[in-house]
């Protein structure tokens, strides 16, 4: 194994940790990490809250380049992986180097979602993906007194709440009924709803964008089904998409994110793929799963470590997931899916409480408002496989450290 080159592809949360954890397993010399970007891994959950909130604020880097010197990984900026040859075991990188692997992983994440009728460059619409992204909207966010933002995702929310405590009017369009409708309870999307229309937030659901009005290279207008938009700067937050490019063009499979097996394999036994771009198997009943979060991008990173180095071990999350709306701190452990039985379970204010969601006894998922401990709590019940009774949960005055071993 120690004279095996394993290549990354890729450079954000997943790429990041895997060279950790294989630095870990003793391996570390003959690895390549493969970025596009020009700055070695960095933290993006910032990018939408802390970065905008300070304009001091820098970029965070994972690991220092003196870190990877210092444990022999090669690290090649500004340098994306054009073309991969499976038969040959060749990477082939954009500065025309071609790297030969004996194991090769992709980590290339998710890019933007788009919108056809918005055309690359316009000026004034944003995107928050990069490093790069967070900059360009920072260096003209000064200068701005108002923000469309379509989409009323976790990040555009998350900007949302920024944006307006910082003085700026924020006007989010969302074509769904309910906010975040795929992955939270309704009674969590009622709350998020609020919370934001209460600090100032002008959230518009189920609004149907029938066309754009250009004037140059800027979008001025947005044409609803119930009026119009003028508008200073448009933050598009419509989702991302698995980027799966190189796995499709080298024949791997590959269903809306490269698919992988249990071990993260995919359907080249040298090649692995792990984070945002994976879609893998969930369920013993053959259904898959594509996670966007932290949780998932450093833990497939950790297992895959290991199934590199030669163990055998099986990806088998607990999903788990946050996200900071001004003053509100979602929290989620597990999957929320329709027709759950929920049971609320009260914290010290209106602001703060939990909500578990039970399948016939069994816990799937518990979303926490402004309630730390509650998730920590919950993410033990998950790990210890416990489900307390829905009495003692919604019952505050039994602590549900009492619950836990
Ligand atoms: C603004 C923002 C806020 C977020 N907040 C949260 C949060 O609060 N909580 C949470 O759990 N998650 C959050 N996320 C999601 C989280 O950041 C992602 O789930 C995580 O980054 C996934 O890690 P990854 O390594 O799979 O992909 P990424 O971190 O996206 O990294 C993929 C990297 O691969 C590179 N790449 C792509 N193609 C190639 C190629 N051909 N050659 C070389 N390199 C390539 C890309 O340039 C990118 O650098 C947030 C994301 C964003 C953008």
């Amino acid at each position: 194994m120690q004279s095996e080159t394993i290549v990354i592809v890729g450079g954000g949360h997943a790429a990041a940790q895997l060279c950790a954890s294989l630095v870990e397993l003793g391996q570390g010399p003959n690895v390549h990490l493969v970025c596009e970007e020009d700055v070695l891994p960095y933290q993006r959950p910032p990018l939408s809250k802390a970065y905008f909130k300070n304009p001091e604020e820098s970029i965070q880097t994972i690991k220092a380049q003196t870190w990877f010197d210092q444990h022999g990984i090669q690290v090649h900026l500004a340098n994306p992986a054009k073309h991969l040859d499976v038969a040959k075991k060749e990477i082939h990188l954009s500065s025309g180097l071609v790297l030969q692997y004996d194991k090769l992983v992709l980590a290339t994440g998710t890019r933007a979602r788009t919108l056809p009728s918005i055309a690359k460059g316009t000026e004034n619409v944003h995107f928050l993906r990069t490093a790069k992204d967070a900059q360009a909207l920072r260096e003209r966010f000064s200068h701005l007194s108002s923000f469309t933002l379509i989409g009323g995702g976790f990040i555009g929310l998350e900007l949302a709440a920024t944006f307006n405590a910082l003085g700026k009017k924020v006007t989010v369009l969302e074509v769904a009924p309910r906010l975040l409708a795929r992955s939270i309870s309704p009674e969590l999307s009622q709350h998020v709803l609020q919370t934001h229309l209460s600090a100032g937030v002008d959230i518009r659901m189920q609004a149907n964008i029938k066309g754009f009005e250009f004037e140059g290279h800027r979008l001025t207008r947005i044409e609803l089904e119930t009026g119009h938009i003028d508008t200073e700067c448009v933050l598009l937050g419509i989702g991302a998409v698995a980027e799966e490019t190189l796995a499709l063009e080298a024949g791997l499979k590959c269903s809306q994110g490269v698919v992988v097996d249990e071990h993260l394999r995919t359907s080249d036994p040298c090649v692995w793929a792990i984070g945002d771009c994976t879609r893998f198997p969930y369920h013993a009943n053959g259904e898959t799963l594509r996670l966007e979060s932290i949780q998932n991008a450093n833990d497939q990173a950790r297992i895959a470590a290991q199934n590199l180095c030669g163990q055998a071990t099986k990806y088998q999350p607990t999903p788990w997931f946050w996200s900071e709306q001004g003053a509100m701190r979602l929290q989620m452990v597990g999957l929320f899916e329709p027709e759950l039985t929920q049971v609320k379970r009260p914290g010290a204010n209106a602001q703060s409480f939990s909500l578990f969601h039970y399948k016939q006894d069994v816990l799937q998922c518990v979303e926490t408002v402004n309630s730390p401990m509650d998730h920590m709590m919950a993410k033990k019940m998950f790990e210890q496989k416990i489900s307390p009774s829905q009495a003692q949960v919604s019952d505050p005055n039994v602590p549900l450290k009492s619950l836990v071993a």
